[in-house]
């Protein structure tokens, strides 16, 4: 099936063709046709299957009579309404209707909260039949009235599930009770819960249901690997990744903002060039960390789940799990940035003893077992980290653990080694990681290795590692 199967408008077709696109998705050719129609859908779609032109194109086919080139905000009132759970996939969605509708009059502004709100009433004002917008701000709008909801003819819900997670529904069920009773309402959702199905209820008439993922299944494209290691060594399994395998655009999720910021910090410390997204970012910052990220300027994001949302980065070859979900369904969410559209992706954990309750949640959902890769080479021992020396001169000379590396006597250093561990009975990972050692050795932030035998590899200097010590501190 080609695009031009489905019925679409010429101005369509060519916006799609001029995007790249010759064959339409599954999901793409199930519900274009279902909601050309006019008819109410429920799609369960998991992001990354194209979910986003399935909706936007027959909905902006369904507005193009109202189509007009006319400067009168009276000719361009409000006719469609996407909401989106996060600002990056609003900002993602109405990128796709700008796309799309390149080559029809129609107006699309963008709604989202922690920016100004005056441009975007300035926006409304002039007249937009496309609203993609999260809750509270679209609220925000209501409140001040510059917006009306009297012509809109299509609603559309996507990510439902987030919705619910983020705590959107009493938002929405608001919003559904200012809009016309006679519309077009679309829902979609990666997964359904009974909350979701009762949302539904609410929402939609008769819907056509489409599915084209099976629930909670994840794209075949991926492939998943497991690294048992403990939480302490995490990080220098994350370098060692990164350095050995030359991963390049590699989104990292971990579980909290600190934790994001102290890892990107720590990364760029070792000379990886990174940068942390989350909630706790102002938009023009998320928004710079991203587009440094897709112009690769920026090698590794670290983010958290909710700041992830919605990112569509074509081409994301790598996630890591820095930390593993604690919610199974969010394994989904997170690796649904890659092997996007039939590519190729591969989604790698860092899983620590104490996450092996996750791992399991995770592999019933999923249906199937992560296998478990050792990586032989791979001897924290071995290596010198920035903190670590800093930590072990520190010691030595003032008998406490220094962190900043500010307070470093200036000019040349030699490297320090880390101090290895006593000999030992390996015990508990796959991969030989003695957990039983901890990671706080007695003479400073030593290294617990799996044994006692010589290194496998050369200790390399930090100097050599990272190209000198005069490295600007990014901390
Ligand atoms: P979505 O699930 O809407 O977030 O889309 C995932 C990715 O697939 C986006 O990067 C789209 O640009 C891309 N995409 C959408 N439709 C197609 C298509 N028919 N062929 C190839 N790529 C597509």
């Amino acid at each position: 099936m080609t695009f031009d199967d489905l019925g679409l408008l010429p101005e369509l077709l060519k916006a799609v063709h001029e995007a790249g696109y010759t064959e339409p998705t599954p999901i793409q050719a199930q519900a274009i046709p279902i909601v050309l129609q006019g008819l109410d859908m429920m799609g369960g779609a998991q992001t990354g299957t194209g979910k986003t032109a399935g909706f936007t194109l027959p909905m902006l086919q369904r507005l193009a009579h109202h189509a007009s080139t006319s400067s009168s905000p009276a000719r361009h009132p409000v006719r469609a309404l996407i909401l989106a759970p996060t600002r990056e996939l609003a900002i993602q969605v109405e990128d796709s209707v700008k796309t799309y509708s390149k080559y029809l009059p129609l107006r699309s502004v963008c709604i989202y909260g922690g920016v100004d709100i005056k441009p975007q009433i300035a926006e409304l004002k002039e007249g937009r039949e496309i609203v993609v917008a999260t809750p509270g701000r679209l609220l925000d709008h209501v409140q001040q009235k510059s917006v009306s909801f009297a012509q809109v003819e299509v609603l559309v819900l996507d990510e439902a599930d987030r919705m619910l997670d983020m705590g959107f529904i009493p938002d929405i069920k608001r919003i559904l009770a200012m809009l016309p009773a006679t519309r077009q309402s679309l829902l979609f959702s990666a997964t359904f819960s009974e909350e979701i199905k009762k949302l539904a209820d609410v929402m939609l008439k008769n819907p056509q249901l489409i599915e084209v993922a099976r629930r909670n299944t994840v794209s075949e494209t991926i492939s998943h690997r497991v690294h048992m290691v403990s939480a302490d060594h995490k990080r220098h399994l994350l370098l060692h990744l990164l350095k050995e395998s030359n991963l390049s655009q590699v989104l990292v999720f971990v579980g909290t903002k600190f934790g994001a910021s102290r890892l990107s910090v720590w990364l760029e410390r070792q000379g990886i060039n990174a940068t942390a997204i989350h909630g706790d970012k102002s938009q023009q910052q998320r928004s710079e960390a991203l587009e440094a990220f897709k112009a690769g300027t920026v090698r590794v994001l670290v983010a958290t789940d909710v700041a992830a949302r919605g990112l569509d980065i074509d081409d994301l070859p790598h996630v890591i799990n820095y930390e593993l979900p604690h919610t199974a369904e969010d394994y989904i969410h997170r690796i649904g940035r890659t092997g996007r559209a039939g590519k190729r992706g591969d989604a790698t954990s860092l899983v620590a003893p104490e996450e092996k309750p996750r791992l399991a949640d995770i592999e019933k959902l999923i249906k199937f077992k992560i296998e478990q890769v050792t990586l032989p080479d791979f001897d924290p021992g071995t290596a010198v980290y920035h903190e670590d020396r800093d930590r072990v001169r520190g010691r030595s000379r003032h008998g406490h653990i220094r962190e900043r590396e500010e307070h470093r006597p200036h000019g040349p250093r030699s490297s320090v080694a880390l101090p290895r561990p006593a000999a030992h009975v390996p015990t508990i990972a796959p991969d030989g990681f003695d957990f039983s050692k901890p990671y706080e050795g007695k003479t400073g932030e030593g290294a617990a290795s799996k044994s006692a035998a010589p290194p496998r590899r050369p200790v390399k200097p930090v100097a050599a590692l990272l190209g000198g010590f005069g490295k600007k501190n990014n901390a």
